[in-house]
């Protein structure tokens, strides 16, 4: 192992709008990182642009021992085929074996809930449970286990979808190629946030967030975070009713799981304790004793970079390389 723990291991996020990447060494601290958009390319395109990203790195940092990818797709690992992803190009694809054989490294790829989750057990506020589980609010809901120590994903290797998990049996239905209703997905993520909103802003035109969307200014999550530190009541009711939401989901997992700690990521997670608070209230109301009276809800210590970090971290392990090294940095 002389010599490794100089190596750099390359992080790559691939989300349906950009690529992030960057090189992360034994210290934990990410270096050259780069940013691609990748919306509207096909599939060739997309591989292509992976390739270009990654060498430009590997120009910067010379030797790289592995690289790791976080990709927003249902996984079949005894295959390693990427099977299906909502929003990017990318279908029955043997991924990592694609990259490896281009790259020439050794290659690991995970869904991108997994490696967000992974980097939170391992580097982020849940560094030292055995037991984490990890929810990513974003659009959607993205989600990983780590389960006595590892990430656990089901006996295909889809797992874990925490996000299609059912809060209201009669509830919308829900998005892309999900056939179910009220997933916690459709109840809880960024879009829910800004549905409620918009409904709650038509009967209540007269609130700063009514007098904002007047302006012309458009109805996002930071906006409605912004207003609702302000004192809005439209965007603290919200707020609060999807952390009512987000609870229901927590208390199953809770029930099921018994995990040490549920982490919070994402871009809502930007609303803090306004979205926590009643998420724990109504996870305490609903989830089994013993489970529900130690375990802690956390929003994440990583930012956007969580799922980068996180495809580093696995490839680290995957191929036995610095794992410890980038495990107990950070
Ligand atoms: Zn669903």
């Amino acid at each position: 192992m002389a010599g490794v723990a100089e190596r750099y291991v390359i992080g790559v996020d691939i989300g349906g709008t950009k690529l992030l990447a960057g090189a992360v060494d034994t210290q934990g601290t990410v270096s050259h990182r780069t940013n691609r958009p990748v919306l509207g390319l096909d599939q060739p395109e997309l591989l292509d642009m992976i390739v270009d990203a990654v060498e430009h790195i590997r120009t910067g940092v010379g030797e790289v021992a592995a690289v790791g990818f976080g990709i927003p797709c249902t996984f079949d690992r005894r295959t390693g085929v990427a099977v299906q992803a909502v929003h990017l190009p990318l279908r029955d694809l043997a991924f990592a074996a694609v990259m490896q054989e281009r790259l020439g490294v050794p290659v690991a790829a995970d869904n991108d809930g997994n490696c967000s989750a992974l980097c939170e057990a391992r580097a982020g506020v849940a560094r030292g449970c055995s037991d984490v589980v990890m929810l990513t609010l974003g659009t959607g809901i993205g989600a990983g286990l780590v389960l006595g120590g590892k990430l656990y994903r089901g006996w295909m290797g889809a797992g874990a979808e925490l996000g299609h998990m059912v809060i209201d049996a009669d509830g919308p239905p829900c998005h892309g190629n999900c056939p179910n209703h009220g997933c916690l997905e459709v109840m809880a993520s960024g879009s829910a946030l800004v549905r409620e909103v918009s409904l709650a802003v038509s009967r209540r035109p007269d609130t700063p967030i009514g007098a904002a969307l007047e302006e012309g200014r458009e109805l996002t999550g930071p906006l409605i975070d912004e207003l609702a530190r302000a004192g809005d009541p439209v965007a603290i009711a919200a707020l609060e009713k999807i952390g009512r939401a987000l609870g229901v989901g927590i208390a199953n997992v809770v029930n099921i799981f018994n995990p040490q700690m549920v982490v919070i990521g994402g871009g809502m997670i930007g609303a803090g304790e306004l979205l926590l608070a009643p998420a724990r209230e109504v996870m305490r109301e609903r989830a089994l004793s013993p489970q529900r009276d130690e375990v802690r809800v956390e929003a994440a210590s990583f930012g956007p970079e969580a799922g980068m970090v996180g495809a580093a971290i696995l490839a680290a392990e995957e191929t036995g390389l610095a794992t410890r090294d980038l495990s107990e940095a950070a």
